[in-house]
């Protein structure tokens, strides 16, 4: 309880809001590069809470495709619980002998509750990422292969599942968003320090975005 008081303080959203159920999907803004709530480790949602996990995870598909992201995880809004939604069916080509196709991203539209990557295996591959708290840069990450992730679904059921290809991209790269790590801290230092000014004009919100964000003041 103290938890949901004090997101509710912070954040001035009102109880109604977060853990009501209503039908109407909300938009939140995204929480930009700088703030201190994207570097923390975001806490397991308990076996009983009071967040409404089902309008929490449909706000955050909706607040995702409202950015055209492909991923979202709860710290983004500002709520640090570990909790994302992936769909990255709109990444994918539509002709299954298309050589882009990437059979992971058949169906890939989840709720990821309590996520744990158990391991990660297979040689690292490079694809230049992009992050919505991180509007304007994009850069190669380095990333492995295949990953075994234990997660909870909606109705708090427990799974150990195998990813692999893009699927396990974007559940790596959001699952680092749990541990407060960006896809920027995985960069080289010549790299980091290239955009080390760009970095910091988005947490000054001087940033050009088609989207809604909340930058730190
Ligand atoms: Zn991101």
């Amino acid at each position: 309880m103290l938890l949901t008081r004090q997101l509710a303080f912070i954040f001035n959203w009102s109880h109604s809001q977060i853990f009501k159920s209503t039908p109407i999907e909300m938009i939140y803004p995204i929480v930009a590069y700088g703030d201190p709530i994207l570097r923390k480790v975001a806490q397991p949602v308990p076996k009983e809470t009071d967040l409404d996990l089902k309008k929490l995870s449909d706000d955050l598909f909706e607040t995702m495709y409202a950015s055209a992201g492909v991923g979202l995880a709860a710290p983004q809004v500002g709520l640090s619980v570990r909790l994302f939604v992936v769909d990255g069916t709109a990444l994918n080509e539509d002709d299954p002998n298309h050589e882009d196709f990437d059979p992971s991203l058949v169906g890939f539209k989840r709720v990821f509750v309590n996520a744990q990557i158990l391991d990660e295996d297979g040689d690292e591959w490079a694809y230049e990422e992009g992050c919505l708290s991180i509007p304007g840069i994009r850069a190669d990450v380095y990333r492995a292969e295949t990953l075994r992730l234990r997660y909870e679904d909606l109705d708090r059921v427990e799974h150990v599942a195998t990813f692999e290809g893009m699927a396990a991209r974007i559940i790596q790269h959001e699952y680092d968003h749990l541990e407060g790590v960006l896809f920027t801290d995985h960069l080289p230092p010549i790299k980091r320090t290239m955009i080390k000014k760009k970095l910091s004009n988005i947490t000054k919100g001087d940033v050009k975005v088609d989207y809604r964000m909340r930058f730190p003041r």
